[in-house]
């Protein structure tokens, strides 16, 4: 079966892909607060939507040629240096003022066109246009897997492997326009398929924006607003269901923590929680999880642990909180920590009953006179 494209219905396929998508930008843009080169991204597929729009019309000999050649080329380098600054934009999440200087390339275009005239001859215009787009798609599939260091999204691969498919079909666009015989397929497929990719890239570019949104939210809901670490959902979460041999778990209370609120306020109380949970991170190794179940409790995990060393670790830690002194209003106050531990043998596997006993160890830790870590033993095991 032979499949006759041709370039006017081409053309109209090809700005309405630009125009759902611009109007999907716009839409993300109003939604989405992570949605930084959303705008631009529209106002590009927009440009790109009218130079086809043009472009079309001048197939159907309605414009002249001049008019339709000069204004379909000069919109579309506009809109390929706009997709360039949206992609930049949306890929590191900050507006860079100095990358709207990408607009004085579609400004030289259009005086180029009309000092030579080029955009009267087909194949230039094709070459000089697709051109551009090329260096503009290759540009931002380069700019969205370099920005992958700071912001691991998933996504970022596919939608990098899209741009530049696309950027390889603007190529192949220029070879059939230049080298026909040995170009592997004409323009208008070049063209065509360039629609698909057009709808994919728009898609995926929605998808960056909901997953870089997903993950934000996912931050706020796991993380402690007043000192920054993981709070009880996060601490959960990030345990292992069973625990195993060697898997230890301390309970941290802060000692007479309601007198520090009664003697210097509640402020000063807040500064002890964020200097204290600095403190504790800061001297944490890099498996450890580390987080604030409430109030003046801190949960921690350690993998791998003897029962000896989780202890050692505890009364490390206890004295890390001993040597802790917040300066708040003038007021210089210190502070200490009890602590129980709970280490996993082969029998007792559950994080509940680990966190049972680990409790227990805290008890017992309060009421031998505080400041200090207690391991969990049998003999508390009816306090357990
Ligand atoms: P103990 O040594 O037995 O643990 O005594 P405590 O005073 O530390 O324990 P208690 O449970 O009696 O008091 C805990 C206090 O922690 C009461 C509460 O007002 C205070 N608190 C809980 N959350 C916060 C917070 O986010 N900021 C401040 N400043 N205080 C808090
Ligand atoms: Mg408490
Ligand atoms: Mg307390």
């Amino acid at each position: 079966m032979t499949i006759h494209l041709d370039l006017a219905t081409v053309l109209l396929l090809h700005q309405c892909s630009f125009l759902v998508g611009a109007v999907c930008f716009v839409y993300m843009r109003l939604q989405s607060r992570s949605g930084e080169g959303l705008g631009a991204l529209a106002a590009g597929y927009f440009s790109l939507a009218l130079a086809s729009a043009l472009a079309g019309l001048g197939e159907q000999h309605l414009l002249s040629l001049p008019v339709w050649g000069f204004g379909s080329v000069t919109l579309g380098v506009a809109g390929y240096a706009l997709f360039w600054i949206g992609i930049r934009r949306l890929s590191s999440g900050k507006s860079r003022p100095m990358d709207w200087w990408a607009l004085a390339i579609p400004a030289v275009v259009a005086v180029l066109a009309f000092a030579t005239q080029f955009h009267v001859v087909s194949y230039l215009r094709g070459s000089i246009g697709n051109g551009f787009a090329f260096a503009s798609l290759a540009a931002s599939a380069f700019c969205i897997l370099r920005d992958r260091a700071c912001e691991r999204l998933p996504v970022r691969f596919l939608l990098a492997a899209l741009i530049a498919v696309g950027a390889l079909l603007a190529l192949l666009v220029i070879a059939g326009l230049l080298v026909p015989s040995v170009a592997p397929m004409t323009p208008i497929w070049a063209f065509f398929l360039r629609i698909m990719c057009q709808f994919a890239i728009a898609l995926f570019i929605i998808i960056l924006v909901t997953e870089r949104t997903e993950a934000e939210l996912r931050c706020v809901a796991e993380t402690d607003m007043l000192t920054g670490i993981g709070n009880r959902r996060w601490f959960m979460s990030s345990l292992p269901r069973s625990m195993i041999e060697g898997d230890a778990l301390l309970l941290m209370d802060l000692d007479f923590f309601k007198q520090v609120n009664d003697r210097f306020g509640h402020d000063a109380g807040d500064a002890v929680l964020v200097s204290f949970a600095e403190a504790i991170s800061r001297s944490l190794r890099p498996g450890d999880s580390f987080g604030r179940l409430g109030g003046e409790e801190f949960g921690l995990y350690l993998p791998k642990m003897t029962a000896s060393e989780a202890l050692a670790t505890a009364q490390r830690l206890c004295g890390v909180a001993r040597g802790l002194v917040v300066e708040c209003g003038g007021e210089r106050i210190s502070l200490t920590v009890s602590i129980g531990v709970a280490i996993a043998v082969d029998d007792q596997r559950s994080l509940t009953d680990l966190l049972k006993l680990a409790d227990a160890a805290l008890y017992a830790a309060k009421d031998s006179g505080r400041d200090r870590a207690v391991l969990f033993d049998p003999s508390l095991r009816a306090a357990a």
